[in-house]
């Protein structure tokens, strides 16, 4: 049996005290790699702890001092990125290419932490009455906790742990417990870069492990991304206790295709979106609302391609699409394709899956004549399925987007600016595509969803993430005469 993961508190590398171990298995192989333990809540309690004692020391680095440890941190990341890259597709399914692209993706999110010396700057009023300044300065706002999902192992982690670091708080991770091992290695590698004890920390369980992170009175901030029950359940405890919280969740995202759209592009970007990542992506294509007459072609194009996705292990030469996560998120997956072909559905293409392998492969899967009633076109499903539902206007596919009761991404294909313009106003999503099927922003920018798809204000990345990690000091000033 493969040994344990192990947790990072106080600088010390430990198999904790726990409650139980979950297995992990390799999605492509169902082979066992290391068992993940489910920490105790007294073990979460050294971990907060730990990283409270470190909060007065950390705070007074100067931010500088602390972008140069995290640019440190930088360095030894990038010597390490095809072993982390590996470690991504052992652990999570995803193709090699996929694993890099999001281990960079990350890694901009650090790049964008290292100018915290700007960006945590505040600003000053002189004599805003006679004689009085008013300064407003941002300072960290202590411990934060960062609980993140299976989908991005790397890039998540990332988005969290240097922003907040740089910003002046200590940090605890709890990864997901289905891909644990990356953060591992990213954990191993900034903290060999030279953050004192208790700076950054790393504990592994599920439920019960964040349930006693988001309880614990020494945590001032959590940062969560996952699913929408969970985001909703870890929001409301956690505001309960008094603590900032913000909390991006899941996704239901429409994709509109205009008659005029250039339609070879147009069918690739929305293959890659819909069964990259093999759909587990909050940003991947879900629905595409083809406006008529382009349904028959469009279908006709979406079904040769998706007939020829290259399904297999992440880690073999030309994978276009690896396994699902876990066998039962897969049996979940058909489940829902089957209930919607009973409510109507028409499967127009299925790809190839290979079998006996061990692996949750599932095959890429097309559904024509969707409506907009069904659970499948409502509910998020988070696997290779892609839905093709027929409107006559872009003012119903509008209407039929803005229904969702999420709205993290959208995307319009056409070559009019005058109607990707106007989508653009009306479509009720933080992130929205044109011609781009996977509009993801860069770190620089804030990474959000709207509605259902997020639980708090402000954003993952960008300025707003600066604002969530620090909180605003208004210091009124005025100096009596001698
Ligand atoms: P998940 O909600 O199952 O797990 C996320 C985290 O919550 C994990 O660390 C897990 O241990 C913990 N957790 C699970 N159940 C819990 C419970 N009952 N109480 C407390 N904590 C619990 O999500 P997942 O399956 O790992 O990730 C996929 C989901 O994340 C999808 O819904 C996807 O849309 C969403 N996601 C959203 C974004 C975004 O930016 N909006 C980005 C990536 C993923």
């Amino acid at each position: 049996m493969p040994e344990a993961l192990r947790n990072y508190i106080d600088g010390v590398w430990k198999v904790p005290d726990r409650s139980g171990a979950l297995p992990r298995p390799d999605p492509a192989t169902g082979a066992a790699l290391a068992e993940v333990p489910l920490s105790t809540a007294a073990e979460v309690d050294r971990a907060v702890r730990a990283a409270r004692a470190a909060f007065p020391s950390w705070r007074a680095v100067p931010v500088a001092e602390r972008a140069r440890l995290l640019a440190a941190g930088r360095e030894r990341l990038l010597g390490d990125e095809e072993a982390i890259v590996l470690e991504i597709t052992r652990e999570n399914g995803k193709t090699l290419d996929e694993a890099r692209g999001s281990f960079l993706r990350g890694l901009e999110a650090l790049e964008f932490a290292l100018s915290a010396p700007t960006l945590v700057q505040g600003s000053a009023l002189a004599n805003v009455s006679r004689g009085v300044d008013t300064q407003l300065l941002r300072e960290p706002v202590g411990v934060v906790v960062g609980i993140t999902p299976f989908n991005f192992p790397a890039m998540i982690p990332m988005w969290m742990a240097p922003l907040a670091l740089a910003c002046g708080n200590t940090f605890v991770l709890k990864p997901s417990e289905r891909t644990p091992g990356t953060a591992v290695r990213l954990v191993e590698r900034l903290s060999e870069a030279g953050l004192p004890r208790g700076v950054l920390n790393l504990v592994h369980g599920a439920r019960e492990t964040v349930e006693a992170l988001v309880d614990h009175d020494g945590v001032d901030a959590v940062a969560f991304v996952g699913s929408a029950p969970v985001a909703r359940e870890v929001y409301a405890r956690g505001a309960a206790a008094g603590k900032r919280v913000l909390a991006l969740a899941g996704a239901k995202n429409h994709l509109v295709v205009l008659p005029d759209a250039a339609l070879g592009p147009t069918v690739e970007a929305i293959v890659s979106s819909a069964y990259g990542h093999a759909g587990e992506r909050c940003l991947a294509a879900s629905v595409v609302l083809a406006v008529e007459p382009v349904g028959d072609e469009l279908v006709r194009r979406l079904s040769e391609r998706v007939g020829a996705v290259r399904v297999g292990p992440g880690d073999l030469e030309g994978t276009e699409m690896g396994p699902l996560i876990r066998a039962e998120h897969a049996a979940r997956v058909s489940d829902e394709v089957r209930r919607a072909e009973g409510e109507g559905a028409v499967r127009a293409a299925v790809g190839p899956a290979p079998a006996g392998t061990g692996g949750f492969f599932l095959p890429p899967t097309l559904l024509d004549r969707v409506r907009p009633e069904m659970a499948i076109a409502r509910e998020e499903v988070f696997g290779p399925v892609l839905c093709v539902v027929r409107v006559r206007s872009l003012d119903e596919a509008l209407e039929v987007a803005n229904r969702s009761r999420f709205g993290n991404a959208a995307a319009i294909f056409t070559r009019d600016g005058r109607a990707a313009r106007e989508f653009s106003h009306r479509i009720e999503a933080g992130m929205v595509g044109v011609n781009v099927g996977v509009p993801a922003p860069a770190a620089y920018f804030p990474f959000v969803g709207w509605k259902g798809s997020v639980f708090g204000d402000l954003a993952a990345t960008g300025r707003p993430a600066v604002e969530f990690y620090t909180r605003p000091k208004t210091v009124i000033s005025r100096w009596f005469p001698p």
